[in-house]
């Protein structure tokens, strides 16, 4: 059995980040990740927020990481060609209650070193978004709003086509000390590795344990959103938030996605069901009231599809107070990165969290430098963002820019097949809908979803019952009904 220098456990924004960060040596690399894509957990199931870090304590891992990582995404999504856009955010308020608490934040994103922060009147947030409610707000400039399954896929094909080996659908079931490297035994085979990296989310505490190193809770916060159609996201270009709690998370909020839907959520439950992605009546009639105080298009026409997220949080045991971020070597687990609780901000914090863990891993091995690295990567081109001159040559080009698979969202057959053909070989419905918008739009691939899966039976040469929405065992069907 070969041995890797390097085997990460997660393939999550934080996986795929620390993969991309470690290629910058010379090291070979294994990426292990349970499901059959890259970024379906926390990191497909949040608000898609850059955050600023004006809530966080002043002097934690969460708050100090995350101011680092906003201040350079401008140029992390040139490099990696994901859709990025520094909108600013209001935080909204309606009493003067709210207005010492924003104050109170403001004066704590200063401490964090959160830049340009200022208390707005309500004739200044007319003249920046009409829709948002509250009487006064905090106006944060340096926030922004990006694509997260796009991110993390970008950031998975950096790795990979720096060197990065992905496996996936090979979930981690155990793992142990053999003389001097670690045999890491998963479902589908063990693997040997001198170094092993925690990166699984809400699942770090149960991997921390395989690793020997025990006695991390995490707690599940979960999270409903409500997707409201374009129509109602016409038009708004910054997100909206109310005060937040006195722990630093913010009830229901509306955000515009980059795409130009808009995200009414999440509200907040703990859940002790790491798995439980079910959304509820009541907590969508919760939205429904919160939200509508945010948003004044919060219309129950324009709801196209709901949906669940669940943050992990790293809990005190004996107190179930939320601790920060942990990322670690120690002398007594050799061999062993560990990161346990990277909730929010984890989307925003992701490369510096990775560059801090590589950080610990060279203080205890030199590490050499890959002068092949590149940072550099393209995504795939969207049809529908093209001006019309450029939509003439791609069709001239490639006929197949010239047939619209997915109407609601234009997005063509080359667009499809080139998610398809992605690097990382994943052949689910989902894969090529994280991918290129197709089935994300008014109709939810009521029309399209079965010409994708057609064209992704006939592209890898899959039998109709092979073909899988998503997670591993979600077939779409069970067999022919005519011959
Ligand atoms: C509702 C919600 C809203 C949020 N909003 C924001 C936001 O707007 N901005 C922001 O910055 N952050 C936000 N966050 C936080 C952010 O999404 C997370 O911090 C981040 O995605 C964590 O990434 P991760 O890679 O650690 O975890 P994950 O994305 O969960 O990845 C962990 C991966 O490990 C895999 N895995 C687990 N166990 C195993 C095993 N045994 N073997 C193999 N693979 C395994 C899982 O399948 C998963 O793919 C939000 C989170 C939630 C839930």
């Amino acid at each position: 059995m070969e041995c890797f220098d390097v085997l990460i456990i997660g393939g999550g924004v934080i996986g795929n980040a620390v993969a991309r960060e470690l290629m910058r040596y010379k090291l070979r690399l294994g990426l292990l990740e349970k499901e059959p894509d890259v970024g379906t957990g926390a990191s497909g199931r949040n608000t898609g927020m850059l955050h600023a870090g004006f809530s966080y304590a002043p002097g934690s891992l969460r708050a100090k990481l995350c101011v680092e990582a906003n201040a350079e995404f401008d140029r992390v999504a040139r490099e990696l060609d994901v859709p990025f856009r520094r909108t600013g955010k209001l935080v909204v308020g309606f009493t003067e209650e709210d207005r010492a608490r924003l104050l109170h934040y403001k004066a704590i994103g200063e401490q964090n070193g959160v830049p340009g922060l200022e208390m707005i009147d309500r004739k200044r947030m007319d003249a920046i978004e009409p829709a948002a409610g509250g009487n006064f707000a905090m106006y944060s400039p340096s926030s922004g709003i990006l694509n997260p399954f796009l991110y993390t896929i970008a950031l998975a094909e950096n790795a990979h086509a720096n060197g990065a080996e992905y496996f996936l659908e090979h979930e981690v079931l155990d793992s142990r000390h053999e003389g001097r490297v670690r045999r890491v035994v998963t479902t589908r085979g063990d693997f040997l590795a001198r170094w092993v990296i925690n990166c699984a989310g809400l699942h770090s505490g149960r991997v921390s344990a395989m690793l020997g190193l025990p006695g991390h809770t995490i707690g599940g916060f979960k999270g409903e959103y409500f997707v409201l159609d374009k129509r109602a996201g016409e038009g708004v270009n910054i997100p909206i938030y109310p005060p937040p709690r006195p722990d630093g998370g913010f009830p229901t909020h509306a955000t515009p996605t980059i795409d130009g839907n808009m995200l009414v959520g999440p509200n907040s439950l703990w859940t002790d069901d790491l798995t439980d992605y079910t959304v509820t009546r009541a907590s969508l009639a919760e939205l429904i009231e919160d939200g509508g105080k945010m948003f004044s298009r919060m219309k129950p026409e324009y709801f196209i599809r709901n949906f669940a997220g669940i943050r992990p949080k790293r809990m005190d045991p004996a107190t179930r107070r939320p601790l920060d971020f942990l990322i670690e070597t120690r002398d007594d687990a050799p061999g062993i990165v560990n990161l346990v609780g990277i909730e929010s901000p984890g989307l925003t914090s992701a490369l510096a969290v990775a560059r801090m863990a590589v950080r610990l891993l060279a203080t205890r091995e030199p590490l050499e430098k890959n002068p092949l690295f590149t940072p550099l990567r393209k995504g795939i081109l969207r049809f529908a963002d093209q001006d019309e001159t450029t939509r003439r040559r791609l069709i001239e080009e490639n006929p197949d820019y010239g047939e619209i698979i997915c109407r609601c969202e234009c997005v063509t057959r080359a667009e499809i097949l080139a998610a398809i053909r992605n690097p990382l070989e994943v052949a689910t419905v989902n894969g090529v809908k994280n991918r290129t918008r197709a089935m994300m739009g008014r109709c939810q691939g009521g029309y399209c979803q079965t010409r994708i899966t057609e064209m992704i039976m006939e592209e890898c040469g899959k039998a109709p019952t092979e073909v899988l929405l998503g997670k591993p065992g979600s077939t779409l069907f069970t067999g022919r009904v005519r011959p």
